[in-house]
């Protein structure tokens, strides 16, 4: 008889009554465990098999905990936590316009973007959220924030044609997205540079070019807000003659890295174009909603294999960044919207939040779900709650019932960051400290 092999050395085995590895075939296993080695996941299956196959390093049983990736939110605008709150009930324009480019224009300095990408960040990893898109300016500043906080993301330096925090010569855009992307932080590889378009009407098709080729040149992603507003989709059209996607696809925009926020207005020949250029969505559906920009066509989108991903958009439109709260939000809209409960399913949302975000930001192969090979971006939530017992369907409770207060535990790259839902990377009171000494005054 052969000899049983010996267990594999590892970093950390972590137990769990449940764990959901948010895999293609949406898998949930009942005591289930995960082995993690370098940062990255060694194995996932059940507690007795991983247990016997793996061995040395710590050992964590969280018992009546779920255990999934980390959450993954594809559009945010870290910094403006620090503008939660004002200019509510405003119709967008006029909330972008008259509200948020003024106080932006005051408030955004480097120190601004540190500190209010920290808030942000401290907020989004104690609830479940290790990896987000960020989109704005001084990312230089918000990719050190990150870097100090432990989490990952993808950081979009901010570029429009008139005066930005910044950028007070829009002629000199150029020059200063090269001296982002020189200055951009090496040596840590949970930060990544992008630029960020911020929407065909607020960028000419020259603008939009040079952006995107030096994006190719660089190998890195494209953002940009697409179809937000009728209103904008109307612009676009009388002064271009078609609509925003055939706009942006003419230019050359559209492919794998290029990533749309919001697509509210999309019809079904853009959905079509955008599935057959794999450019994703992401869907910000709390922000979409409180602007009252209109109904994304998620099922529509789902239905033409179109990448959708979950995104907050940035605290002045939410006003949190809970994707937790964000997955419930898009799984019952769709269906009251449609007239169809088996709309928008719990496996789909949840599918959205975790690889479908990490694949639209670029990531797919690195993180939004619990598989071999991907980084060890854990979330543990405590099932001993109330509102969690009893507990049927564990995919049902991430959607529907799990609130971000529910997360206990968090690891990035196996590096544990959050522990009894604290952070362990920042002195959060002092962070919110900085936060209130910097609140805008108009
Ligand atoms: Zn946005």
């Amino acid at each position: 008889m052969p000899e049983p092999a010996a267990p594999v050395p590892v970093d950390l085995v972590v137990t769990a009554d449940w764990v959901v590895p948010c895999d293609p075939a949406m898998t949930r296993i009942q005591d289930g465990a995960v082995a993690v080695k370098d940062g990255r996941i060694a194995a996932v299956g059940g507690a007795s098999e991983i247990l016997d196959r793996f061995a040395g390093g710590e050992r964590i049983d969280l018992g009546n905990q779920l255990l999934m990736p980390g959450l993954v939110n594809s559009h945010t605008h870290a910094t403006m936590s620090l503008l939660r709150g004002i200019g509510d009930d405003l119709p967008l324009q006029r909330w972008l316009f008259d509200v948020i480019f003024p106080a932006e224009a005051a408030l955004v300095k480097p120190d601004a973007v540190y500190h209010g990408t920290l808030l942000s960040v401290a907020e989004m990893l104690t609830g479940g959220t290790t990896t987000f898109c960020d989109g704005y300016f001084f990312e230089e500043e918000a990719a050190r924030a990150v870097v100090d906080a432990g989490a990952r993301a993808v950081l979009g330096q901010g570029i429009l044609d008139f005066p930005s925090p910044d950028q007070p010569e829009p002629a000199k855009a150029r020059e200063r997205a090269e001296a982002f992307l020189a200055a951009f932080p090496r040596g840590c590889d949970r930060v990544r540079p992008s630029l960020f378009c911020h929407a065909p009407y607020t960028c000419s098709a020259e603008t939009l070019q040079w952006v995107k080729d030096l994006c190719r040149e660089h190998g890195i992603l494209f953002q940009i807000h697409l179809s937000e507003t009728s209103k904008e989709v109307e612009d676009i059209q009388a002064q271009h003659g078609e609509r925003p996607a055939f706009y942006l696809d003419r230019l050359g925009i559209l492919d794998s890295m290029t990533l749309c926020a919001h697509g509210v207005w999309l019809d079904d020949a853009e959905i079509e174009l955008l599935a057959g250029r794999d450019t994703a969505i992401t869907h910000c559906v709390e922000s979409t909603m409180k602007l009252a920009a209109g109904i994304t066509p998620v099922p529509r989108m789902l239905a033409a294999g179109l990448t959708v991903g979950l995104g907050t958009d940035g605290a002045a439109s939410n006003n949190d960044l809970d994707l937790f709260a964000e997955m419930d939000k898009a799984a019952k809209l769709h269906k009251a919207v449609s007239g169809d409960p088996t709309t928008a399913p719990a496996e789909k949302i949840l599918a959205a939040a975790t690889a479908g975000s990490a694949r639209a930001m670029g990531l797919g192969a690195e993180v939004g779900s619990l598989e071999p090979g991907k980084r060890a971006d854990l979330v543990a939530v405590d099932l001993d709650r109330p509102h969690l017992t009893p507990l049927y369907d564990p995919v049902s409770h991430l959607v529907y019932a799990v609130r971000a207060s529910d997360v206990s535990r968090v690891w990035v790259d196996g590096k544990e960051v959050v522990r009894d839902s604290s952070l362990l990377t920042l002195e959060v009171h002092e962070c919110m400290k900085r936060a209130n000494g910097l609140r805008h005054t108009p």
